[in-house]
C-alpha cells in the first residue's frame, strides 16, 4: 500500500518537475538560440551620411537573395554583385549590395536602417542623412495652366490616379544590370531637387527629375532594360513613359514629342524609346527624366554613377 502511495507521488512530483522546468527552461531556451544566431558578416552603408535626394548602398560581405532590409518605410532588395565577386581571390556569390533612397524632401537626420537575413541576427545600422542646398528657381507659365479650369483639374487628377500606381510598382526581379546609360547626349541642366516659384508662388513640390537641354526630335534611349509601365499624354509631364527596371527601381521621360513603345513593352539597355520634344506644362524643349527607387525620389545624375559599380 505505502508503495503504491509513494509510486503515485513521485510520478505526480515528475510531472510537476517537467511542466515547471519545462516553463522555466523554455524561454531561456528560446532566447539562447536567438543570441547564438549568427551576425551577418560585413554590413556596411555607403556613403555615410548621405544627401537627401540621393540613394545609397547597403553591403554584404556574404549574403543571398533571401536578405532584406528596410529604410524609412521602403523595402530594400539585395543583389549578387557579380562584379566583385568574380574578382580574383573572391568567393563567388557571397558579396551582395542592396540600393536604398534618401526621398528629396526626408528631413535631416538619423535613421534606422535594417537588414535581415533567414538564420542570421537582424542588424540595424543608423544612416544620417543630410541637408543640401538644391536652390529655387523663378518660372512664369501662362495663367491657365496655373489655374487650371474644372476640366483641366479633372484631367490631371485622373493622370495622377494612373501615375501613383505606376510609381508604386514593386516587382521583383531585378531587370537591370550593368551602368545605366544616359537617356540623351546632351547638356543635363540636373535641376533635381530645384524648388520653383512659378508666376510669384512657391510650389512646395520640389522638381523630381533632372533635365536635358536637347533640341526636339532627339531619341530618347532606354537607360536600362525594363518594361514600360505607363505612357500616355499628360497635362502636366506631356507625352511621357515610365520603366520599370524591377525591384522598386523606375525611371521616367517627360514631355516627349513621339512615344515609340507601348505599355507593357519589354526594352533593352540603349534601345530608342521616343523623340524629346516639349508638350506638357514647359518652358521649352527639354527631357525631363527621373528616377524613383521604392517610391524615393532620387537625382538620377549621381544614381547613374552608383550604377557603374555593378
Ligand atoms: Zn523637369
Amino acid at each position: 500500500m505505502l508503495k503504491k502511495y509513494l509510486a503515485d507521488f513521485l510520478a505526480l512530483f515528475l510531472v510537476l518537475f517537467l511542466a515547471l522546468g519545462s516553463l522555466f527552461l523554455w524561454p531561456n531556451a528560446l532566447s539562447l538560440a536567438a543570441n547564438e544566431a549568427p551576425a551577418i558578416e560585413g554590413v556596411r552603408v555607403v556613403p555615410s551620411p548621405l544627401d537627401r535626394g540621393t540613394a545609397g548602398l547597403v553591403e554584404l560581405a556574404k549574403g543571398g537573395a533571401d536578405c532584406a532590409g528596410e529604410f524609412t518605410g521602403r523595402l530594400i532588395f539585395f543583389f549578387e554583385d557579380q562584379k566583385e565577386n568574380r574578382a580574383p581571390g573572391r568567393d563567388p556569390g557571397t558579396r551582395w549590395v542592396g540600393l536604398f533612397g534618401a526621398d528629396i524632401t526626408l528631413k535631416p537626420g538619423t535613421y534606422p536602417l535594417t537588414v535581415t537575413c533567414p538564420g542570421f541576427k537582424a542588424q540595424t545600422l543608423k544612416v544620417t542623412v543630410r541637408d543640401k542646398s538644391y536652390g529655387v528657381r523663378n518660372i512664369k507659365v501662362p495663367a491657365k495652366q496655373v489655374d487650371l479650369s474644372p476640366e483641366d483639374q479633372a484631367r490631371a487628377a485622373q493622370e495622377k490616379v494612373l501615375t501613383d500606381k505606376a510609381l508604386a510598382t514593386v516587382s521583383p526581379v531585378r531587370l537591370w544590370s550593368g551602368a545605366f546609360l544616359e537617356p540623351v547626349n546632351g547638356s543635363v541642366n540636373s535641376s533635381f531637387g530645384r524648388q520653383t516659384r512659378l508666376n510669384g508662388i512657391l510650389n512646395p513640390r520640389p522638381h523630381a527629375g533632372a533635365d536635358f537641354l536637347t533640341p526636339i526630335g532627339t531619341p530618347v534611349k532606354a537607360p536600362a532594360k525594363g518594361q514600360v509601365i505607363l505612357e500616355g499624354d499628360h497635362f502636366f509631364s506631356g507625352k511621357a513613359i515610365y520603366i520599370d527596371h524591377g525591384q522598386g527601381l523606375i525611371s521616367m521621360y517627360f514631355h516627349l514629342s513621339e512615344i515609340l513603345v507601348s505599355s507593357g513593352a519589354m526594352v533593352d539597355k540603349g534601345q530608342v524609346i521616343g523623340k524629346t520634344g516639349q508638350t506638357g506644362r514647359v518652358t521649352g524643349p527639354h527631357l525631363h527624366y527621373g528616377v524613383y527607387l521604392n517610391g524615393a525620389r532620387i537625382d538620377p545624375i549621381p544614381f547613374r554613377k552608383l550604377t557603374t559599380q555593378f
